[in-house]
């Protein structure tokens, strides 16, 4: 019998998944309160419906409200022995709350956020870091298959997956910013960027920041810099995970100071110097405009 699925969440990234799990077809049911449904899926009338009589439910939401919002309302209409599988980038402790609520209903539940955009999302080859029980994850499994190149099964305890992707994450910030003031020092310098590029990519100073996603134009390999910073992963995304970052290490008591620092520079970038809406790579834009 088919599987059945109910689609949460049609924006950016979900519209595509969706339309993927369609394509190697499931029975896609899908709903999202602003974004339109695509035509390939089922229309669900309300959320509820979304998810009434399904194997599986997916929530691709942009944060860990709208994430409780979603649940209060689903959990309740979800088939006993089911699973929910959030995909999206939330709170640990909204994951948490999530797996609570979904176990007090006998319902399955596992964090998996992504990695990998848009393009992934399209593509087919996101990365997805999940945490949850193994027999829910490997219930997942099929799903990772098509929408994914790989699935990390980070940990039983809900909340795994989101903690492994803002660990990545303020790795990726601070070093893109790191990256982005070593091409300004290298301009100030009389240093041409492509032969600094030409170094560093090659020496210890490497990193997926410099060789797979330049934040300089014209260097290295195409990147959202060559497109004059349209993203690829919106600096304003990435500071969404910088504060998610922040808050877990201060639940946890662990001063981060390079985590921290990286979320005060993404949050200038935003919200003072006219990032919203560009690439996070663009720092390398603020710098050399703001010196
Ligand atoms: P988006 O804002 O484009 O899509 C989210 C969708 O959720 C919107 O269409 C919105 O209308 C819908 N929504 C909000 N509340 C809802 C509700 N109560 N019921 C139904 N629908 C609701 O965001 P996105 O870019 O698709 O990102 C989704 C998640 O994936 C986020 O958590 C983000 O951090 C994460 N993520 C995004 C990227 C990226 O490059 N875009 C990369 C990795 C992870």
């Amino acid at each position: 019998m088919t599987v059945k699925i109910g689609f949460i969440g049609l924006g950016n990234m979900g519209a595509p998944m969706a339309r993927n799990l369609k394509q190697s077809g499931y029975d896609v049911t899908g709903f999202d309160i602003q974004a339109p449904c695509p035509t390939e899926l089922v229309a669900a009338s309300s959320v509820e419906d979304a998810a009434t009589s399904k194997d599986i439910v997916v929530t691709m939401l942009p944060n860990g409200a709208a994430l409780q919002a979603v649940t209060h309302d689903i959990l309740p209409v979800m088939s006993s022995g089911s699973l929910l599988l959030d995909c999206s980038t939330v709170e640990i402790d909204h994951a948490r709350q999530a797996a609570r609520d979904a176990y007090a209903k006998s319902i399955e539940f596992v964090d998996a956020p992504v990695s990998g955009g848009v393009v992934g999302a399209e593509a087919g080859t996101l990365t997805f870091m999940a945490g949850g029980r193994p027999s829910a994850f490997a219930r997942a499994r099929p799903l990772f298959d098509i929408l994914g190149g790989k699935a990390v099964h980070c940990g039983e305890t809900p909340g795994s997956g989101q903690a492994a992707k803002i660990c990545n994450n303020m790795i990726l910030g601070a070093t893109m910013i790191v990256t982005c003031e070593a091409f300004a020092l290298a301009d100030q310098l009389g240093l041409d960027r492509q032969k600094m590029f030409d170094v560093v990519s090659t020496s210890s100073g490497y990193s997926w920041s410099l060789n797979a996603y330049c934040p300089a134009e014209g260097v290295g390999p195409e990147s959202p810099a060559d497109h004059n910073y349209k993203p690829g992963f919106a600096a304003d995304l990435m500071l969404k995970d910088l504060r998610l970052a922040q808050m877990a290490a201060a639940s946890t008591g662990l001063s981060t100071k390079m985590g921290q620092l990286a979320t005060e520079i993404y949050a200038d970038f935003v919200e003072n110097k006219s990032g919203s809406g560009l690439d996070f790579s663009g720092i390398l834009k603020m710098l050399k405009a703001n010196g």
